[in-house]
C-alpha cells in the first residue's frame, strides 16, 4: 500500500522542549546573568554530578571541547598514538588530532556495536606503549565496559569515556560517563536531552577538574589583570544554554522511556523482516537514543557507495540502507546511514586500524541504518514508518 508523505517532517532526533527550559532562560535574562556564570550553570553542574555519580563536572561549550579538555588532561603529546573507537562520530577523536596525537582505530564488536575488547588487546600487542584509550558508547548503548576496562588496566592505560550519546544509560547499574578517568557528555541539539549546545567534562579527580576549569576560562591566572602562564581556550558554557539543560534534566527518564518504546515498537514491527535492531547486553540499560536496523547479509540487494553518494539495484525480497533511506526521505521522514567508520574516512586514510580479521565496522556500515527516533513520534506515525520499511523488501 502507498502512503502519502508525512505532513510534518519526522526527524531522526530533534529537540523536545517542555516549558521549564524557557522559564530558566528567562530567569537568566531577568537577573541579567546572560554570560558564562550564573545559577543555571551551578544547578546543572550539581544535578549532573548527582545523576551520574561523578564528583566534578566542568560546564563547557560543547561535548567536543570537553573531549579536548580530556585529551589535554591525558597529556597527549605530538606523535603519540591513541586507541579510539572506530564506529563513532568524529568528535571522539578529532581533539586527539588537535593535540598532535595519532588515532589508531579499533574495530567494532557485534554485541553492542562498540569498541571490540579483543581487537583492543591485539592493538596493545602491536603498540604496547599506548597510554590512552578513547571509547564511545554508540547510539546510547553501553560498550563492553568490564572487558574494555580490564584490557586498559592490564596495560596501565587511561580511559576517556565519550558518553555524549549515552547520558542516562547504565552498565551493571552504573551510569556511563563514570568508568573513565575523564568522561564527557554533550547537550547538542540532537542528543537525548539538549541545551541547544553545551557539554561537560566529568571526573572524580579534583586536580583535573581545576585544570580543565582554568583552561576553559582562557587559563586566566588569579590576578587583577589578564595574566596567563598557560595556553587557554574559550570553552565556557553560557548560563542561557544551561537554563535549557536545567529545564530538560527532569525529563531525562521520560525521554529514555519514549525512546525505549520507539525501539520496542520497531523491534516488534520488523519481526518478520530479515533484519535485526542495534543490540545491547543484558547487563546494560541503554538510553535507546537512536533505533537502528541491520539488514541480514542474504537480504541485501546490491548497493554501491562512493565517497559522497550511493546507489542500489532493487531486488525482490531484498533491500539495503540506501533504498530504505530514500523511501523514508520520499515520505518526509529522516533516517541516516550508520556513522561511517573512522578508518574509512579520507581524513584518516593514513591511520592504522586494528581488527581481528574481518572488518566489522565496514560490514555494519554497509548493512545498517538509523531509523527516525524522535521522541515525538507517535505509534501511528511509527506504524507508517514500519510499513514504508517493509515495502522496501517487497
Ligand atoms: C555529539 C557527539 C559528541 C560531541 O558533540 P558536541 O556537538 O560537540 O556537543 C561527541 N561524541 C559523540 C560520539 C557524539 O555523538
Amino acid at each position: 500500500m502507498e502512503y502519502a508523505p508525512f505532513e510534518k517532517k519526522v526527524w531522526l532526533s530533534s529537540p523536545t522542549m517542555h516549558g521549564e527550559e524557557l522559564e530558566y532562560m528567562k530567569l537568566a535574562f531577568d537577573t541579567n546573568w546572560m554570560s558564562t556564570v550564573g545559577g543555571n550553570i551551578d544547578a546543572v553542574v550539581e544535578e549532573i554530578c548527582k545523576l551520574t555519580g561523578n564528583k566534578y563536572a566542568v560546564p563547557l561549550s560543547c561535548g567536543t571541547s570537553a573531549i579536548h579538555m580530556a585529551v589535554k588532561l591525558a597529556e597527549i603529546k605530538p606523535g603519540e598514538k591513541v586507541f579510539c573507537s572506530d564506529m563513532t562520530f568524529c568528535a571522539t577523536q578529532n581533539p586527539v588530532v588537535y593535540e598532535g596525537g595519532i588515532p589508531v582505530f579499533i574495530d567494532t564488536e557485534r554485541d553492542t556495536w562498540n569498541m571490540c575488547p579483543k581487537a583492543l588487546e591485539k592493538a596493545f600487542e602491536k603498540y604496547p606503549d599506548v597510554r590512552v584509550v578513547a571509547l564511545a558508547h554508540l547510539y546510547g548503548t553501553p560498550a563492553k565496559l568490564d572487558e574494555i576496562k580490564s584490557v586498559c588496566d592490564g596495560h596501565g592505560a587511561l580511559l576517556i569515556e565519550d558518553a555524549a550519546e549515552s547520558l542516562g544509560s547504565t552498565y551493571k547499574g552504573r551510569q556511563t560517563g563514570t568508568f573513565g578517568k575523564y568522561n564527557i557528555i554533550s547537550f547538542n541539539g540532537n542528543k537525548i536531552i539538549t541545551g541547544s549546545a553545551g557539554g561537560m567534562l566529568l571526573t572524580d579527580d579534583e586536580e583535573a577538574y581545576n585544570k580543565a576549569w582554568k583552561w576553559s576560562n582562557q587559563s586566566r591566572e588569579p590576578a587583577a589583570w589578564y595574566q596567563h602562564e598557560e595556553l587557554g581556550y574559550n570553552y565556557r558554557m553560557s548560563n542561557v544554554i544551561a537554563g535549557v539543560v536545567r529545564g530538560q534534566l527532569p525529563y531525562l527518564q521520560k525521554h529514555i522511556a519514549q525512546k525505549k518504546a520507539i525501539y520496542e515498537r520497531y523491534k516488534e514491527g520488523f519481526k518478520d523482516l530479515p533484519v535485526t535492531m542495534n543490540p545491547f547486553e543484558e547487563c546494560s540499560k541503554p538510553n535507546f537514543w537512536l533505533s537502528c536496523l541491520l539488514i541480514d547479509k542474504d537480504a541485501m540487494c546490491v548497493q554501491e557507495r562512493g565517497e559522497l553518494s550511493a546507489s542500489y539495484r532493487d531486488e525482490a525480497g531484498k533491500s539495503c540502507p540506501t533504498q530504505i533511506l530514500e523511501a523514508l526521505a520520499k515520505h518526509n521522514a529522516e533516517g541516516r546511514p550508520l556513522w561511517k567508520p573512522m578508518h574509512m574516512q579520507p581524513l584518516f586514510k593514513d591511520n592504522d586500524f586494528v581488527s581481528l580479521g574481518d572488518d566489522v565496522s565496514a560490514d555494519l556500515f554497509e548493512r545498517g541504518l538509523c531509523l527516525p527516533s524522535d521522541n515525538k513520534i507517535t505509534p501511528e506515525i511509527q506504524y507508517r514508518i514500519i510499513q514504508i520499511v517493509k515495502s522496501c523488501f517487497e
